[in-house]
């Protein structure tokens, strides 16, 4: 693995019981990238993040994150090394208030300060949350709670940050928002591993993208590169 690697996906195998969702896929990202994972519904998107974040198991081959093997660490050890996931669904705690759940994002911190300066810039990035801090979290509009969920994450000081299809359910003007945030985080030095289902977004969006069909990896290449691909095209696209 290359110094500038950040995540290393090598061989990656996850399975339900008999079943192999992911298997064998090789995927890297570089400090600093912005990459989508792209394809159907059940090619094996949402189990690979799962894997990389550790709340699921792996079943073979290797993960390697900043230069070390984490197969067997747990997910809340990962997260203390600095690898978030925004579940698909956004995993908000609805009965809790906005403040309660973005806190949680940072149970694992004992550097109080540090918790505040996050929690200042978070709210300079996403004025709509800072606005709603006392409100219960299931009474949000699902942007709103897309939000609060990867408020939540940058609490941990996330270096890759995995997010699965924050998009999910959201109008367009609410989407674009949410990318915004998306790139400003980005362009803050963190990592980005992107699932998304719009992959023309996603091309346009992100340096690079893998594209996943049946638990494999199919394709892989510079967002350009795979917009232009005729395969792509076709199988994503919408077009014959
Ligand atoms: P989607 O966009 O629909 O979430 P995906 O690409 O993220 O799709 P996964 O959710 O990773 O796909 O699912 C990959 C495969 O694993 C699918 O065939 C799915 O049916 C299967 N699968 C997912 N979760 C489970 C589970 N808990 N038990 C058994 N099989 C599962």
């Amino acid at each position: 693995m290359s110094d500038a690697s950040l995540l290393e996906l090598t061989g990656l195998r996850v399975a339900y019981g008999a079943i192999e969702a992911v298997k064998g896929i090789d995927l890297h990202l570089a400090k600093g990238e912005l990459v989508a994972l792209i394809g159907a519904n059940g090619a094996g998107k949402t189990t690979t993040l799962n894997a990389i974040a550790g709340t699921l198991p792996a079943a073979g081959g290797e993960i390697r994150y900043d230069g070390a093997r984490i197969n067997a660490l747990p997910a809340h050890r990962r997260l203390r090394k600095g690898l978030a996931l925004v579940p698909e669904g956004r995993g908000i705690f609805t009965r809790l208030t906005v403040e309660e759940n973005l806190r949680m994002g940072a149970y694992c911190r004992r550097d109080a300060a540090g918790v505040e300066e996050d929690m200042d810039r978070i709210f300079s990035m996403l004025p709509r949350v800072k606005e709603r801090l006392q409100q219960v979290a299931g009474t949000l509009s699902g942007g709103e709670q897309q939000m609060v969920a990867i408020g939540r994450a940058l609490l941990s000081r996330p270096r890759l940050l995995l997010l699965d299809e924050p998009s999910m359910g959201l109008a367009p003007l609410v989407v674009e928002k949410i990318f915004e945030v998306i790139r400003s985080v980005a362009a803050g030095g963190v990592t980005i591993l992107l699932v998304e289902q719009n992959a023309h977004l996603a091309l346009e969006f992100c340096q690079r993208a893998y594209v996943m069909e049946s638990g494999a990896v199919t394709l892989s290449g510079t967002g350009a590169r795979l917009l232009a691909d005729p395969k792509v095209r076709a199988a994503y696209l919408g077009e014959l």
